[in-house]
This record gives structure tokens, C-alpha cells and sequence, in this order.
């Protein structure tokens, strides 16, 4: 494909970026066999080990002294005599090299990942990256590298949801993957570190630009932009900056649609997140991604790690923090549970049908969310769920782990329960849920996804992902109602939330509360202020009529205030 070739994508995380290409490919070296292996070793680790310090001082004296420190650990792992004995152990079987150095690198990654202490642990995956570019080395391949030393996009077939939240947002200006639908975790992440992104670019990987202009908001991209392309993109990034500062000023207010009062609260995904969405005066987090605490790492968190961070989270609000338990599964795998692969993982054993089998790790985290309530406002909710029995498991599991902890004299807080409608089923089945659910929070990436059939990993399917379409929409109308008929609150924590014409939607349709990335808290305050609420009839009267996702958006757009 020429450089020049017309590409574009899906818009994973609104912005522009505009900079140098760092291209992520991932590649499987083919070691030969050579007369003195051992001697061919030991100089491709000699030679990786001095190029990892080189790049580490690169990276210190741009003063980023946290992934200095990670490089420079990487060079002494590469300068360590164990590589070249493992690989000699492997060898004495009669192995070739490649397989010798493929048994090699697995087991020093076990050997490390086995370790107690948690830091040594944790270097396991260090020592795969090592061996991989010692072995890129030895056969002579150029190997991938993540290692910003300016201000770069990345560009990749896949990125996975682990690399994504370790990318340091000061260096990575934007991310364009392959793959990939709007509402993959990659998107996500992006939008919470607040990196422009566009996924399901078909064809990228077989271009090599030196450069690239995205703008996350369309999907548009073009590849080695001339002056005149970077214009286009700078002007639009002015007027996004505009945009900005405008929907900046309602930061803190109160926001209510007529008589309706609703909260936007932020999404996050750790600690840092948190700290973003303070600063921007969310009304608490409507959810708490903690399966993130538990990726990429050989070991899932401990309940005290996770009680420190529960606690820095309730904390850090007066509103509500809703914590989500952990929703492993789909495309967010984590090796230590020994999963098996499955033909379709977002139908398989994932979120809450994972719990049963693993008690521990979830009675685990019950009691730091218990303990963690004590100091703030705090709910739990279930993803995943499909059959109110789910949620009642999860029930008497919190009340078993609330009864162990109080015998043991551990001083517990009030926990509201509340369900995630990412199944169709549970909106279709409300009633049910009268007594069981504090609430109900709509995952409208799951719920469209399943609703629609459309594999949200896809970005071929992107015209399917609408949660606009009016299947999705009233299966959201439905469960406004329902929530108010059982007594219980109703909110959207899906990727729509933050789209405008959604969030005009779900306020007509009665949510109490939309929960948004950090970057979109202020501009959806804004918008549902903007809005005028004698809309709300026929807004309701567009999701329950329009056939198609474009006559709604068409209908209501047509109804709505510019913020
Ligand atoms: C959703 O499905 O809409 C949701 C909020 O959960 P996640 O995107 O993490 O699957
Ligand atoms: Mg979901």
C-alpha cells in the first residue's frame, strides 16, 4: 500500500495529534543456529544490555526518571549471566537455539513471576522484553520498541489494555491501532489518559509514514501530512480548544434537566484517574474499572492494596464512588486466574460468571470495598450480569464477608448494591430486580454489543456500535422506568454517555446520573444545562418511533441547544 493511500478509522478518544510516527510492530525472531551459541548470547545481551542504559540516560536527562529507572533495570537484567545459563541448560537437551532460547525465556519468566517479593515479581515481564530483543538481536531483526524519546504517536496493529495504561501521556500524543471499535478498552483507556485516538484503521501496518495527523473526534487520519493538511488539523484543534474553555466554566455547578436533578459523575481506572476527575469537581465516580488494579501482573492485588486505593477514592469525594467489581474476561484476560481461550470470549466466562470459581479473589476485594466504605460514600456494582440469581450471590457474599469481618471486630461502612444492564436480559426483566438492586448502571458499550450483535473489538462494525439505534435506546428507556418503579436510581456509565446526543437522550428519558471519561465531565455538565426540557416529550417520542439510529440522532439534534 503507497504512504500515501486515502486510510481511516473509527474515533476512539476526541483531539488532534499531530507528530512523529513511532511504529509498534510485533515481531517473532528466527534465531539460526550458529557454531558457538553461548558466545552468540552473550554478545546480543551485551549488545541490548548497552543500548537499554544508552537510551535510559536519553530518557533521565529528558527528566522522565520513573521510565529511566525501568530501562536502566532492563540493561542490568540484559547484562546478567542467568540469560546465557538458561539458554546453556535448554541446549544440553539437544534443543536448536531458537527453541533453546524460547524455553529459556519461559522459564526465567517463571522463575521470576514465582517470586514472593512483589516488586521481583513484577520484573517478570521485564524479562520478556529483554529476551525478546536479545533474541531480535541474535537474528537480526529490527525489533519493536515503546520507548518514547520525543513526543510521538503510536501506531500499532493491537495495543492491549495493559500496554495502554502504562503509555506516559506526556509522550504519546496520540494512538492509532488496526484494530479496534470505539468502545475496545484501548478507546478507553485512551480517553482516560485524554490521548487522541483512532482504532480499526484497515491497512496500517502495511504503510510506514514518518509522521501523522489524527483527529480522534471523526476518525480522520492522514498519513506524512503537508503543510496545508496540518493547517486543516491545527484549525481544528483551536476550535476544540474553544469548545473547551467554553464548557470549562460550568465546572462545580449543579445540573438539572426541568425538575430533574442529575449527577455527571467520572470514570476511572486507578488512582491517578481519581485524582483527574477531583480536580474537575465530578459528582463522585459513577465507575470504578478495578479490573485494571488486577492486569498485567502475575498476581491479583492484594485486599490491603486494594483498600488503599478504594479508601484514596471514596476519599476524594463527597458524592458517591461506585466501584465496579472486577469484570476479567473478554479482552481483558489476566493469565494467573489460568483461564481457558474460548472460541467467543465476550459470551464466555466473564465478569461475574468468573466469581464462583474464584471465591478468594472475589471475597477478597468485598471485604476492601467494606472496609474502604467506612471512610465515604460507596457502592458496589455487578457486571456482566444476565440472571438476577448473579446478583444475589454477589449479595450473599457481601453479607457473609460483612458478618466474618465484624466478628474479627474490622470496622465495616454502608455498601449500596446496584446492577450493570450490559445484557439485554436485565433491562427486559427489571421487575425482577425490585429489593435486589440499589440501582442499575447502563454499560451501553456492552449493551449495544449485545443488543445489536456486533463484536465491539470490531471496527468494521462500526455502523452496528451506535447505542443510539433504537433497540439500544429503549432497552435505556426501559430501564429508567423500571429503576423508578422498583424504587431504585438509573444511570448510563457507557462510552454514549459522553456523546452529546445521547447524554440529551438519557436525561429526557429520566437517568439520574450520566458517568463520563474526566475529559468529558465539564462538556456534558454543559450540554444537558443548555438543553431546554420541554423537548423532553418529543425526545421520548423520537426513541420510541425513528427507525434507525440516524433518524434518532437526526430528530434530536435538530431539537437540541448548542452548549
Ligand atoms: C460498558 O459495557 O458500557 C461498560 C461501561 O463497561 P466496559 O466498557 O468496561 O465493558
Ligand atoms: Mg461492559
Amino acid at each position: 500500500m503507497s504512504p500515501t493511500a486515502e486510510l481511516s478509522g473509527v474515533a476512539a478518544s476526541p483531539g488532534i495529534a499531530i507528530g512523529p510516527v513511532v511504529m509498534l510492530r510485533h515481531v517473532d525472531p528466527d534465531i539460526p543456529d550458529v557454531d558457538d551459541p553461548i558466545g552468540a548470547v552473550n554478545a546480543a545481551a551485551a549488545t541490548v544490555s548497552a543500548e537499554l542504559m544508552e537510551t535510559s540516560a536519553r530518557v533521565r536527562a529528558g527528566g522522565r526518571d520513573e521510565a529511566a529507572d525501568v530501562l536502566q533495570a532492563q540493561s542490568l537484567i540484559a547484562g546478567d549471566e542467568m540469560i546465557a545459563d538458561a539458554v546453556a541448560e535448554e541446549l544440553e537437551s539437544g534443543a536448536t537455539l531458537h527453541d533453546a532460547f524460547a524455553r529459556a525465556t519461559e522459564a526465567l519468566r517463571n522463575l521470576l513471576a514465582s517470586l514472593p517479593d512483589p516488586y521481583l515479581a513484577q520484573r517478570a515481564a521485564d524479562v520478556g522484553e529483554v529476551m525478546h530483543a536479545i533474541g531480535c538481536t541474535m537474528a537480526g531483526v529490527e525489533r519493536p520498541s515503546m520507548a518514547f524519546v520525543e513526543p510521538s504517536v503510536l501506531v500499532a496493529h493491537e495495543v492491549s489494555a495493559a500496554e495502554t495504561s502504562e503509555l506516559d501521556p506526556s509522550l504519546v500524543l496520540g494512538l492509532v491501532t488496526e484494530t479496534g471499535g470505539a468502545t475496545s478498552h484501548v478507546a478507553i483507556i485512551a480517553r482516560s489518559l485524554g490521548v487522541p485516538c483512532v482504532t480499526g484503521v484497515r491497512g496500517l501496518m502495511e504503510t510506514d509514514p514518518s509522521s501523522i495527523a489524527i483527529d480522534g473526534s471523526t476518525g480522520d487520519l492522514q498519513l506524512d501530512p503537508d503543510d496545508s493538511i496540518r493547517a486543516d488539523f491545527e484549525a481544528r484543534a483551536a476550535a476544540a480548544a474553544k469548545l473547551r474553555a467554553r464548557v470549562d466554566e460550568v465546572q462545580g455547578q449543579a445540573v438539572r434537566y426541568g425538575e430533574h436533578a442529575m449527577s455527571i459523575a467520572a470514570n476511572v481506572a486507578g488512582p491517578d484517574d481519581v485524582d483527574a476527575a477531583a480536580r474537575v469537581e465530578s459528582d463522585g465516580v459513577g465507575l470504578y474499572r478495578t479490573e485494571f488494579l488486577f492486569l498485567d501482573r502475575p498476581a491479583a492485588p492484594t485486599e490491603d492494596e486494594q483498600y488503599e486505593q478504594y479508601r484514596h477514592a471514596v476519599e476524594s469525594f463527597d458524592n458517591e464512588v461506585v466501584i465496579r467489581s472486577f469484570d476479567i474476561g473478554g479482552d481483558k484476560p489476566a493469565d494467573y486466574l489460568g483461564m481457558p481461550s474460548e472460541e467467543n470470549p465476550f459470551l464466555g466466562v466473564r465478569g461475574v460468571r468468573l466469581y464462583e470459581a474464584h471465591q478468594d479473589l472475589i471475597d477478597g476485594q468485598l471485604r476492601a470495598v467494606l472496609r474502604a466504605a467506612v471512610h465515604g460514600s460507596m457502592a458496589l456494582m455487578v457486571p456482566m450480569v444476565a440472571d438476577v440469581a448473579e446478583l444475589r450471590w454477589v449479595r450473599g457474599r457481601l453479607d457473609a464477608c460483612r458478618a466474618a469481618l465484624s466478628e474479627a471486630n474490622v470496622a465495616v461502612g454502608d455498601v449500596k448494591v446496584g446492577v450493570m444492564v450490559e445484557v439485554p436480559s436485565v433491562a427486559l426483566t427489571t421487575a425482577a430486580y425490585a429489593g435486589e438492586a440499589d440501582f442499575f448502571s447502563i454499560g451501553t458499550n456492552d449493551l449495544t454489543q449485545y443488543t445489536m450483535a456486533a463484536d465491539r473489538m470490531d471496527g468494521r462494525l462500526v455502523d452496528l456500535h451506535d447505542a443510539m439505534h433504537p433497540a439500544v435506546a429503549r432497552l435505556c428507556a426501559m430501564v429508567a422506568d423500571g429503576a423508578h418503579a422498583n424504587g431504585a436510581s438509573s444511570s448510563v456509565c457507557g462510552l454514549a454517555a459522553a456523546d452529546p446526543v445521547s447524554a440529551v437522550v438519557f436525561a429526557a428519558l429520566g437517568i439520574d446520573k450520566l458517568s463520563v471519561s474526566t475529559g468529558s465531565v465539564n462538556l456534558i455538565r454543559a450540554t444537558v444545562l443548555a438543553q431546554d426540557p420541554a423537548n423532553r416529550e418529543a425526545i421520548t417520542e423520537a426513541v420510541w418511533t425513528a427507525a434507525t439510529a440516524a433518524e434518532l440522532r437526526e430528530r434530536v439534534g435538530a431539537l437540541m441547544v448548542d452548549p
